[in-house]
């Protein structure tokens, strides 16, 4: 029932970017500062499917570098619409901020927490 929030927990995967996927960062029509060649999971330590990094974001689309031990694939995702304060009407800092559909508990930038499974 109640917002079920935890301390800051991540999961402890990081990835190199490749040249090819430096690259494709560069290209994206973004003002954003320099990506870093290193990238750590942002999803809750334990969580399933592919570990996940946020690279770049253009307008409302978010580039995510996802991978696995073996492959590792950048994909367009929106924003996770869960966030801690229902009557928020604009995005805050407690708003989820990984992809839409992202395994794992829901992440704010100070917490992880399990949104009521009743929507
Ligand atoms: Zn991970
Ligand atoms: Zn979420």
């Amino acid at each position: 029932m109640s917002i079920d929030a935890e301390e800051l927990t991540t999961c402890p995967a990081r990835i190199t970017l490749d040249a090819a996927q430096l690259a494709f960062f560069d290209g994206l029509p973004t003002a954003a500062p320099s990506l870093q060649s290193e990238l750590g999971c942002e999803l809750e330590q334990g969580h399933e499917g592919s570990h996940a990094a946020l690279g770049q974001q253009v307008d409302a689309t978010m580039w995510w570098l996802q991978w696995t031990l073996s492959a590792s694939e950048i994909n367009p995702y929106t924003w996770c619409p869960a966030r801690q304060t229902p009557t928020a009407q604009s995005r805050a800092d407690t708003d989820c901020a990984l992809f839409d559909g992202h395994p794992g508990r829901h992440s704010s930038a100070k917490t992880y927490w399990q949104a009521d499974e009743a929507a």
